[in-house]
């Protein structure tokens, strides 16, 4: 019996249960990152092996797969980078985190979900203007009652409104007074990003195995 005993080692995969579901792209259980706020459809959780977050219900990796090439072609991709620093400054102020978001991808969690239809990253490029345009709007959420308020105006991202008219008003105007000094402070930051792959937004090729 006794040299049956080995030193307990715990999996990660054993902390999975029910308020620890497993990550669709890997399998290691996730974990709560941001609690439900208005505009998300529930609460937000991360996987701390490769990345991806989930809003809501995280799905199944098919799920995962399908929303990815709703964005993209299924030969390419732009992903707003949760492994970037700009979600890791913006947390529930990120820009990326739209309405209607259901999976926030990184590049390890697009890599393992691919891999299930025998497709590699080929190829991670930053894309400059997505991504200083995501750290700007990320900034700028710091200061305003709703959320992607300036983005959401130019067309660009999908914008939570505040509640109230006069909070709406002044988020307007604050966007505007704002707009130039969150661009200098997010320029040079999101260069640094990018610097340390860690960009904002990210193009991916994949290719078949
Ligand atoms: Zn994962």
């Amino acid at each position: 019996m006794s040299e049956l005993r080995h030193t307990p080692v715990v999996p990660l995969e054993a902390g999975i249960g029910p308020d620890n579901p497993p990550c669709p792209a890997c399998g290691e259980p996730l974990f709560g990152w941001i609690d439900d706020r208005p505009g998300l459809a529930g609460p937000v959780s991360r996987c701390e092996s490769c990345g991806l977050g989930a809003v809501g219900e995280p799905g199944t990796a098919v799920e995962a797969l399908r929303e990815l090439d709703r964005v993209g072609d299924g030969q390419a991709v732009a992903i707003a980078n949760r492994g970037g620093f700009s979600a890791w400054i913006g947390g529930a102020g990120w820009a990326a985190l739209e309405p209607g978001s259901h999976y926030l991808f990184t590049i390890e969690a697009v890599r393992r979900l691919v891999a299930n239809r025998d497709q590699v990253v080929k190829s991670a490029r930053w894309s400059p203007g997505a991504g200083i345009a995501t750290m700007w709007q990320t900034i700028l959420n710091g200061f305003t009652f709703g959320r992607n308020v300036a983005l959401g105006r130019l067309g660009r991202a999908v914008a939570v409104p505040a509640e109230m008219p006069w909070q709406r008003r002044l988020d307007a105007a604050i966007s505007v007074v704002v707009a130039i000094p969150a661009l200098l402070a997010a320029v040079p930051l999101e260069l640094i990003a990018a610097a340390f792959r860690r960009g904002s937004t990210v193009s991916l090729r994949f290719e078949l195995l």
